[in-house]
């Protein structure tokens, strides 16, 4: 058995002074303790007791260049000589931006923020200040961040008390408590991959609707891809009903190509919202699209505040970031590509040897992994009927075995994981499936 005794120590002491003993919600799920990291390398990451994982956890997402890539902290460093933040502009702002707008086909002009969820914040409020209108659509099953104004449905599997759905009265119940209810008024809750609901709701309810925001493939509940020409049934509707289509890119932008989810799938939103990915792994985040709703920033028409946005350290990661991925012609993607396809194609053949019914759905280098009698999981509907709690359980077996998972199934790949990595990953995963069996 590995020992964790420092990391519950960590754990009991941080919980005096910080509350619940962790900085976000969703930490407090890990089994059987919530770790504390000593320092992370590349595709791995080592504890306060000393054990080395293979990490999948990856920050929650954003370092999809791994742990402590050398051109993003070579770039940090050399920021630093010229400090940190300044309350002015720099140049680095706006060449960040340049670059967005060439990496991003929707994005005519860019705003920098901190985080995804403000991101979401201001393109809501973009939304709604162009048309003048004030619902916004949202789909079961998606994450926008924890704003009051959009947190609702998440999908609860790691989380203490989350999981609001709909109740028989087509009330939208908040996500949390402390949440304002009146803030969540204007949600319009619907299933996602559904075309005729889109259709009809937005037919019937388009002269009150601000925005469509959507995850364009559904990372937050299943890796789901997109039905084909669901996406594009949004866009066209959007369109033709005076509707803002946002893409919330936080999970695929950067991952799934340069040009995010929407470049790959060559439609144009109105709007993305970036993060993660884009900063390696420093705060930073950013709304991009359309000039015609950006300028509503520009000429002051939509206030859009915040102290360390575009700091210099944020916009130096993020420059760094671009550069890496923009190498050889983006042959960093067909890389990760075939280092997620060659893991989740071993764990399906894990999956079959030992008897065990499972789903992997995968988008590039983000796939999630679940224990489900499902033949397919297409919605959220189905993505419910997965064994959660026997994922957690095997989750915490992999990290005995020396991997780190999310403990509700979703794995990211990072370029720094090699054949080495995946050999040793499946190793594990052959052991951690054996326990799984005979418990
Ligand atoms: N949108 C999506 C799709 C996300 O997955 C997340 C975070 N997981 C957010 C927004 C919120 O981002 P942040 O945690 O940076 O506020």
């Amino acid at each position: 058995m590995k020992t964790l005794d420092k990391s519950r120590v960590n754990y009991a002491e941080s919980q005096a002074f910080l509350a619940g003993g962790v900085s976000s919600s969703l930490r407090s799920a890990m089994k059987p303790v919530p770790l504390f990291a000593a320092a992370g390398s590349g595709p791995r990451i080592s504890d306060v007791d000393g054990n080395e994982y293979i990490d999948y956890l990856l920050g929650y997402g954003p370092l999809l260049l791994g742990h402590s890539n050398p051109a993003i902290t070579d770039s940090i460093h050399a920021a630093l000589k010229c400090g940190t933040t300044f309350g002015l502009q720099h140049t680095g702002e706006f060449e960040l931006a340049r670059r967005l707008t060439e990496a991003l086909p929707c994005a005519e002009q860019v705003v920098l923020s901190g985080s995804g969820t403000e991101a979401v914040m201001l393109a809501l409020r973009l939304a709604r200040a162009y048309n003048g209108k004030r619902k916004i659509v949202r789909f079961h099953g998606h994450y926008h961040g924890w704003a009051d104004s959009i947190f609702t449905s998440f999908p609860s599997s790691d989380m203490r008390q989350f999981g609001s759905v709909l109740d028989s009265d087509n009330q939208i119940f908040p996500g949390t408590e402390g949440q304002s209810q009146q803030a969540l008024e204007d949600i319009l809750l619907l299933p996602w991959n559904d075309s005729a609901a889109l259709e009809e709701t937005l037919r019937r309810y388009g002269h009150e609707i601000a925005a469509v925001i959507s995850e364009p493939v559904m990372c937050n509940s299943g890796c789901i891809l997109p039905k084909p020409g669901y996406l594009e049934l949004m866009r066209k509707l959007t369109e033709e009903l005076d509707i803002v289509m946002i893409l919330d890119e936080v999970i695929t932008g950067f991952r799934l190509s340069l040009g995010g989810a929407h470049g790959k799938f060559g439609l144009k939103p109105d709007l993305v919202t970036i993060g993660k990915a884009l900063g390696g792994g420093i705060a930073i985040s950013a709304v991009a699209g359309r000039k015609e709703l950006m300028e509503l920033v520009g000429n002051g028409t939509v206030s859009h505040l915040g102290t360390l946005n575009g700091n210099c350290i944020a916009t130096s990661a993020a420059l760094a970031t671009i550069s890496e991925l923009s190498k050889a012609g983006g042959a960093v993607y067909e890389q990760l590509e075939q280092t997620a396809v060659r893991l989740v194609e071993g764990i399906r053949r894990l999956l079959v040897k030992h008897g065990i019914a499972g789903i992997i759905n995968q988008a590039g280098p983000v796939f999630h992994m679940m224990f489900t009698d499902e033949l397919k999981v297409e919605d959220f509907a189905s993505f419910n009927k997965r064994d959660a709690a026997r994922y957690t359980e095997f989750a915490a077996g992999l990290l005995e075995e020396g991997v780190l998972v999310r403990s509700n199934g979703l794995w990211y790949v990072s370029t720094a994981h090699g054949d080495q990595e995946i050999d040793e990953t499946l190793s594990a995963m052959d052991r951690a499936l054996n326990t799984l069996r005979g418990g």
